[in-house]
């Protein structure tokens, strides 16, 4: 295995250190080392964060690898300073058996840049009617622990206190998409002043809210874990919070794109700002900045959902919804929260490291930068300026709502377990 001997890194934003990555692991970290590498490092000016863990990946594969593939996915993680990522089930086939998870799950292992975590279905197909095979993916090389219907809610309250209760055998977790389906149907964005001006059909606060509320309260009835997935609102973060504060089983992410995008966008009539949950206000904007600093939110995660051309580049109505972000998340975090002094490197490293490792059970990530801890590591430069270009990314779909802005930072290289994935801000090819 190859040894590297990183320079003057700032971990976690600290004073300068040298750290030694030998077989996988931490060997030394200390000031100005005296030690032998294959590979020297020069990390001045850079930050040191664990490796990033994606709670909500969608890789596509299998059925949709005209979007991305496992391979293509977890090179744009590896870009991104991600060294495990959680893949969503809805894939064609859906992954709601053993075979499904399983055979994603050797697709990560196979590509080498990042470990992927299968996302179990909560029920049949996503619909919603009738419990996946839970146990049986857990039990499964995949080792299930997070399950969800992503893309769709678990709208049934029976359904849902089942697998609440199912899951809790084992640890695991049901990440809900929270949207009451009878409350948004025909949604094309938020339900607000500027979707009426607009003239498009609203997708209420209120329809995230009362799906959360419903399941705060049934994790606590049957003391099972509950995950929010994509908190988009004011009124969302209330109500973690409220779950928080009775001592319940409750985390919850934001994504990137509402922490830093409004529903003004939507006046472009670009469908590439077209998502699901929609952009919301610049109150909501504020709100979910404030909870992720308090740590309300737990977990900061891309919902990354990758579409071919011909999805997006489409009248709005009709267009997919979702946009990439695996290779700018931790760009945005920079910008809408580090540098806005809401948070600091470390708390950087605990929203995207990890706590989101934490409520995925994923043993080997989230770990300190100590000394025999699993050298899996992001060197992110902080003082880089550029201009989003998504032509450059590794992803195999270009649907980024930051094209052509300015976006602080950008990841110099990625450790896997002591293998570098990136080097000079460059994938190393494997
Ligand atoms: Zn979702």
């Amino acid at each position: 295995m190859t040894t590297y001997l990183i320079r003057n890194a700032q971990i976690l934003g600290g004073a300068p250190q040298d750290i030694h990555l030998v077989d996988g692991v931490f060997a030394a970290i200390g000031e100005q080392l005296d030690v032998q590498a294959d590979i020297e490092v020069d990390a001045t000016g850079l930050v040191a964060l664990p490796g990033l863990v994606d709670l909500h990946t969608h890789l596509r594969e299998p059925g949709r690898e005209d979007a991305e593939t496992v391979l293509t996915g977890t090179r744009a993680a590896a870009m991104g300073g991600y060294t495990a990522v959680h893949a969503m089930a809805n894939t064609f086939p859906v992954a709601d058996s053993a075979g499904v998870v399983e055979q994603v799950w050797r697709l990560g292992q196979e590509s080498g840049y990042c470990d992927v975590q299968p996302v179990g279905a909560v029920t049949v197909g996503l619909e919603g009617k009738q419990l996946a095979e839970l146990g049986a993916m857990h039990d499964s090389a995949a080792g299930v622990r997070v399950f969800s219907d992503d893309g769709k809610c678990v709208d049934d309250a029976v359904i849902m206190r089942r697998a609440l209760e199912y899951v809790k055998a084992f640890d695991g977790v049901v990440a809900q998409h929270a949207q009451e389906p009878r409350l948004t149907a025909g949604a094309q964005m938020n339900e607000g002043l500027v979707s009426g001006e607009l003239g498009l059909g609203g997708w209420p606060a209120v329809a995230e809210e009362s799906i959360i509320a419903r399941d705060v309260l049934l994790a606590a009835h049957v003391g099972s874990r509950v995950h929010i997935c994509h908190l988009s609102t004011a009124g969302s973060v209330e109500i973690v919070r409220w779950a928080k504060a009775k001592g319940w089983d409750v985390t919850a992410e934001v994504t990137p794109h509402h922490l830093l995008l409004t529903d003004e966008l939507v006046r472009s009539y670009d469908p590439v700002y077209k998502v699901n949950p929609p952009l919301r206000t610049a109150a909501d904007v504020e709100a979910l900045r404030e909870a992720l600093a308090d740590g309300t939110i737990d977990a900061v995660a891309t919902d990354h959902a990758p579409h071919p051309a011909e999805d997006k580049d489409c009248e709005w109505a009709v267009a997919a919804m979702g946009m990439v972000g695996l290779e700018t998340a931790l760009s945005v975090v920079q910008q809408t929260m580090v540098e806005a002094g809401l948070l600091n490197w470390e708390g950087v490293a605990d929203r995207m490291s990890h706590r989101p490792a934490r409520i995925g059970r994923l043993a080997g990530h989230g770990r300190p930068i100590s000394v025999g801890e699993p050298a899996n590591l992001v060197l992110f430069d902080p003082a880089y300026r550029g201009v989003v270009n998504p032509d450059t990314f590794a992803t195999r779909s270009r649907n980024s709502p930051y094209k052509g802005m300015d976006l602080p930072g950008r990841v110099h290289a990625t450790f896997l377990r002591g293998e570098a994935t990136v080097l000079a801000g460059e994938l190393v090819e494997r």
